[in-house]
């Protein structure tokens, strides 16, 4: 019997530690650099968090990393994954913005400088306890050693040549108070990251939809052969522009005629979701929580004297 309990334990470790092995593939896209295509659900402790496309480039002087993942863990086998694909070192990390998903594999990479802008650095020092615990609520075990490294190096903004590879970092903030995109200008790869969601609904707790479309029309101005998005697969052309474009455009309209029509909330959630959005990946879901974070600020435009803040 001690024996039969011990073959069970064992099996339990084993099968603990496959269900938080990520499937990490490294699909290449342009020269010297590849992509990690991710789910593009929601937070489960089935998928550790994995919702978030990171990429990276094999540059001259060592490998450019954009984006260290949801945990710790992912980090860490991201990290094996570029160096077996690779064969260098890894030269610096680049976080484009403030979301927990984007940079709670740091802890990963603290022996090479993580970059963010003074913004998102600032942020990340003040919010990332909070965002990190949220991931611990909705991923759980998978989370596991994971802490909210901030940023440890500046990231300028402008052209910067890495390794025979001419990176130009630029200011799109919309998708939440700053965010950073990356053109390579020796391949034409755009890393536009959370600016652009392709066939998988936007997420916008910190959105600024005004600001967000400004970034939109300078991303689609770029001279890129190929859009790497936050979520979903790499594009060939600027369709995954138009259409996040045309998603915050209908969600904006949406709930300002909602709001001027009195619709509460539960009433908004049941409005139908167009047909060319509905197929996206978590369309209901992220309708509801979009919902949840923003529709208050329309009630308040459009019946002040009504509407207490909520
Ligand atoms: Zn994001």
């Amino acid at each position: 019997m001690p024996l039969l309990l011990t073959c069970l334990s064992l099996c339990w470790l084993a099968c603990a530690n496959l269900a938080l092995a990520f499937e990490l593939r490294a699909q290449p896209i342009a020269a010297d650099t590849w992509m990690v295509e991710a789910d593009t659900g929601y937070f489960t402790p089935e998928n550790g968090g994995f919702l978030v496309n990171t990429a990276f480039i094999a540059t001259e002087e060592g490998v450019v990393v954009i984006g260290s993942g949801p945990s710790r863990r992912f980090g860490e086998q991201y990290r094996q994954l570029i160096e077996q694909t690779t064969g260098k070192r890894i030269l610096e990390v680049i976080i484009t913005h403030k979301h927990p998903d984007h940079f709670l594999g740091n802890q990963a990479f603290s022996d090479v400088p993580i970059r963010a802008d003074a913004a998102t650095t600032a942020m990340i020092r003040a919010e990332g306890e909070g965002l990190a615990e949220n991931l611990y609520r909705l991923v759980g075990d998978g989370m596991r050693g994971t802490e909210a490294l901030a940023p440890t190096a500046p990231l300028p903004l402008g052209m910067r040549s890495i390794g025979g590879h001419r990176l130009e970092f630029l200011s799109v903030p919309g998708h939440t108070q700053s965010d950073i995109a990356i053109l390579d200008h020796s391949t034409g790869v755009l890393f536009a990251i959370d600016q652009v969601f392709n066939q998988r609904t936007p997420t916008l707790p910190n959105a600024n939809l005004a600001n967000w479309h400004n970034a939109l029309n300078t991303l689609q101005a770029l001279p890129f052969k190929l859009l790497v998005p936050g979520h979903g697969p790499v594009s060939r052309d600027a369709k995954p522009i138009e259409a996040t474009r045309d998603y915050l455009t209908w969600l904006d309209t949406t709930l300002q005629s909602a709001a001027e029509r009195g619709l509460a909330p539960t009433e908004v959630m049941q409005l139908p979701i167009p047909a060319r959005f509905a197929q996206w990946g978590e369309a209901q879901a992220e309708w509801r929580r979009s919902i949840g974070f923003r529709y208050s600020q329309y009630e308040r435009a459009a019946l002040p004297w009504l509407t207490p803040a909520r």
